[in-house]
């Protein structure tokens, strides 16, 4: 089973179909844009002399790999030109200290290079860049808190799942406002207290996900539950959800059914769900297992935005930039209160952590105005970072890779300019 959609690139309109990706062909190739590998030289002869429009037996073997996120710098140029005003627009570009230029610096025990002097917007929703760094952390501190609860409180942890019936006429802001209206109503309930209680359940932490599908936004929580007992109270679940899909109706949302609107796992789920939480930022759908299929993560619609994907009849665009308004502030983890400090977990917010320079980082070099924006325009901040790399480690820092990248560009602009 595959989604379709279309999309545009170079002015050509191409079938792309999700899950996994493989692509009707009109001249150029998706592979190409997705970054998925090319096919082998062999392949290559084939695919050239078939006519425009067939799936080749090469193209549907490699296409099963999925198509490939695309570097998260890329993705912060599209997410910055589909929200004009925010301050992902900013985002590793504008100076923090306006009378000094940019630096490379670079970490010799990570051996990589990054850009400084540059202000960083923290947005955990709209900024691939800093959803990489921001999540990569919180989940170190989820592990972290989860490992401490068990060693040192001698605790159980549980995976609660809340979801609910949507349409795809529906809108974000609106499901998630009833959303959290439900999730209040739900925990204030005299009936589920008194199951939490006899759950065990101590302390939570929360948290908010949105995908979108077939039946439009699928915003849902997963709360981890810190609980002093092992679960044995499985007769309480029907009762829980049974409650739950009456919070649901009581805050304006569809009821979701006794079987999808709850989901109640053991400690084994939550600790897989812990491993792996905030990766589906950087994992498209073809590297996703079933479960999820169907449905794009917020940075598959601002890819897919990248080749004027359409959906359900919606752009990819116009998608993204509803996503990029409706979750301005939301919170993608709330932990009950005190609980930070009790499992020794130090509170920092979302713009600490993207901010937090690497130690130990010599400055490479410094680059001026005019070559920055000549590596903005050209979209290869990140190509010039790793040819830095890459020279540093060759011993050839100052004549390698990054000087020939920057006279390229230098000529390429005097050519321009010369017209
Ligand atoms: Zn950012």
């Amino acid at each position: 089973f595959f989604w379709v959609v279309t999309g545009k690139k170079n002015g050509l309109t191409v079938l792309v179909t999700l899950q996994p990706v493989m692509n009707i062909e009109k001249g150029m190739s998706m592979n190409t844009f997705y970054g998925v590998n090319p096919p082998l030289s062999s392949d290559k002869s084939v695919k050239n002399s078939q006519p425009l429009g067939i799936f080749t037996k090469s193209q549907v073997n490699h296409a099963t790999q999925g198509f490939q996120r695309v570097h998260e710098f890329i993705l912060q140029d599209q997410s910055a030109k589909l929200l004009p005003r925010e301050r992902v627009c900013n985002c590793l570009k504008k100076r923090i200290d306006k009378t000094k230029e940019r630096d490379v610096k670079y970490n010799e025990s990570r051996k990589k290079a990054h850009w400084s002097n540059v202000q960083r917007c923290g947005s955990v929703w709209t900024c691939p860049v800093c959803a990489k760094q921001i999540t990569e952390k919180r989940r170190s501190e989820l592990s972290q808190a989860v490992f401490n609860w068990r060693k040192h409180h001698q605790g159980f942890m549980l995976l609660l799942t809340l979801t609910f019936s949507h349409s795809s006429f529906e809108s974000l802001r609106s499901l998630m406002e009833r959303q959290k209206k439900a999730y209040k109503i739900f925990l204030e309930t005299t009936k589920v207290k008194e199951i939490l209680r006899k759950m065990g359940v101590k302390h939570k932490i929360r948290s908010f996900e949105v995908t979108y599908g077939q039946n439009g936004w699928h915003p849902h929580f997963h709360i981890l539950m810190f609980t002093d007992h092992f679960f044995t109270e499985y007769d309480l679940t029907d009762t829980l959800t049974q409650l739950w899909i009456k919070a649901c109706l009581k805050a304006g949302l569809s009821a979701p059914s006794m079987r999808h609107g709850l989901d109640l796992r053991d400690g084994t789920y939550a600790d897989q769900y812990v491993s792996k939480w905030g990766l589906e930022h950087e994992m498209t759908k073809g590297h996703t297992k079933k479960g999820r299929n169907g449905s794009f993560t917020p940075f598959d619609l601002l890819q897919g935005s990248m080749i004027e994907a359409e959906f359900n009849g919606r752009s990819f665009k116009s998608l993204y930039q509803e996503y990029g308004v409706s979750t301005k502030g939301a919170r993608q983890l709330v932990w009950s209160r005190g609980l930070k400090a009790l499992l020794g977990i130090e509170e920092k917010t979302d713009e600490e952590l993207a901010e937090e320079t690497e130690q130990d980082a010599i400055t490479m070099r410094t680059v001026d105005d005019f070559a920055f924006s000549l590596l903005c325009h050209s979209q290869k901040r990140h190509e010039f970072l790793r040819c830095l790399e890459r020279d540093w480690e060759n011993g050839c820092f100052g004549s390698g890779e990054a000087e020939q990248l920057l006279i390229v560009l230098v000529e390429a602009e005097i050519k321009r300019l010369g017209g």
